[in-house]
């Protein structure tokens, strides 16, 4: 996500547990699975149907995951984000919860759902299935719909992490983000009206079935951590190809008016090929930039970024959001993070490429930008900042966004750029597809620059501890 704007109003405060389910002792049993992030390998069918006149999507879905956390499982967590806009009227109904075709039993509590009655031996797989009606807010946000725009981001029941610290169910956080998932594999099947253009992770694979002022979409998404959707009537669309990427920017006639489908190609073109120079070439083969009338900058979404447009913004405005948006194509992603408990480890680095997409970081004045005071840190966790209210999202901006900018930069000036970006390719090959921390990153980097890089980033307020 990206803010320029601060939106202080309608601060939405659930500070509930963070882990679960922790079986003490349980995966240092097994040294082969230290470390293990699972369930692994879901894969995930979805067939849905969304009602534009009801603003609901429904359907069933079909999870394949491996149980790898070195023990049997006798539950796994789904996370449930459409629950948290229930002040919105947004929600998610879930019924007819199966566990290998077998009734299984399920809880709702927050914003996840628990699924039990079933003992999962390691190494083994299994299904998970469900019917689910999810109940689409109005409001112009990631997860809304308004007038003639449907934006599906977080919408279904996504599978929470097993990590060392055990199940990950956290709550969701207004002005930052809890979003924590395993990259996989998703086929999703969507129903809607024949006028909406869709856009959506993933490729779109075989003919558009129409039938009745109906149309049916089949989209196939490989390695990635979620699955968003965004459709409106009104849609163009301009495809270009950026390094044998098929780049769709999806924009209205008006929007197209106000110069923004320019805009976004541009940066579009800019930043994907910046990144693939200097980063490493992009995970996937397709992605869409979705313009939407909204202003809360930008959102991003595995090979698809929402980004706000409207007549406050200008010109620069929009290319620095697009370009961080991409920039989490890479960090977020393709390289992906615990959000709630590492928001660094993803806005930090969409910050840094914000700027090397865009005006590039030769030039590039960070002299402003304060350095945390305490209680933070720059690795603190969301929670600690949200916690604190309005002041609170305002210093998770200074810090998260602005300060761990201002650290990779100070980092490049450090190594100098030949090193600095041989590390970050190095990181970014490494770590793809997989979860990152604190320690992954020090480590790469160090062993790249073949210096210990200790005092650097105590002086950058991170702990190295992880
Ligand atoms: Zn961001």
């Amino acid at each position: 996500m990206r803010f320029s704007l601060l939106i202080l109003s309608s601060m939405m405060l659930i500070l509930a547990t963070g882990c679960i389910g922790k079986t003490s002792g349980s995966l240092s049993d097994s040294n082969e699975e230290k470390g293990a992030y699972g369930p692994s390998q879901p894969s995930y069918k979805m067939e849905v149907l969304y009602d534009s006149t009801r603003h609901e999507i429904s359907g069933n879905m079909h999870v394949h995951f491996t149980n790898n956390v070195g023990h049997t499982l006798n539950e796994v967590y789904f996370n449930i984000w459409p629950k948290a806009d229930d002040f919105q009227s947004g929600n998610i109904d879930v019924t007819n919860v199966k566990y290998n075709g077998k009734e299984a039993v399920s809880d709702v509590n927050q914003t996840h759902l628990k699924v039990s009655g079933f003992s999962l031996p390691t190494k083994e797989r299994a299904e998970v299935e469900m019917e689910f009606t999810v109940k689409v807010p109005e409001q112009q946000d990631s997860f809304g719909w308004d007038g003639t725009s449907v934006s599906l981001g977080n919408w279904f029941p996504i599978l929470a992490v097993y990590d060392h610290n055990g199940w990950n169910v956290y709550p969701y956080l207004d002005g930052a983000e809890s979003f924590y998932s395993l990259t996989g594999n998703y086929d999703v099947t969507i129903t809607t009206d024949e006028k909406e253009v869709v856009a959506a992770t993933g490729e779109q694979k075989g003919d558009v079935k129409k039938k009745n002022g109906m149309a049916t979409y089949r989209f196939i998404a490989e390695n990635v951590r979620d699955f968003a959707i965004q459709m409106n009537a009104d849609y163009r669309v301009a495809t270009e190809i950026v390094d044998d990427i098929k780049m769709n920017v999806y924009y209205t006639a008006d929007q197209e008016k106000e110069g923004y489908k320019e805009y976004m190609l541009d940066s579009g073109s800019q930043a994907l090929q910046t990144f693939n120079k200097k980063i490493g070439r992009y995970a996937w083969n397709e992605l869409d930039i979705v313009g939407m009338e909204c202003d809360f900058d930008g959102m991003e979404y595995p090979q698809l970024v929402m980004i706000c447009l409207n007549e406050e913004l200008d010109e620069s405005d929009i290319k620095d959001t697009v370009s961080h948006e991409i920039g989490h194509q890479w960090f977020y992603s393709a390289v992906g993070n615990n959000q709630y408990k590492d928001p660094w480890l993803d806005e930090s680095f969409a910050s840094f490429m914000e700027v090397l997409g865009t005006r590039g970081l030769k030039d590039f004045v960070d002299k402003d930008f304060q350095a945390p005071v305490s209680p933070y840190q720059l690795d603190s966790p969301s929670s600690a900042f949200i916690k604190r209210g309005n002041s609170g999202k305002e210093d998770y901006i200074e810090y998260i966004y602005n300060y761990g900018l201002k650290t990779l930069n100070d980092l490049r000036i450090k190594l100098g750029d030949a090193v600095f970006y041989d590390g970050m390719q190095q990181y970014y090959q490494e770590m793809k597809y997989k979860i990152t921390t604190a320690a992954d990153f020090i480590s790469i980097m160090e062993d790249t620059a073949g210096e210990d890089l200790t005092d650097f980033f105590e002086d950058h307020y991170i702990k190295i501890d992880d």
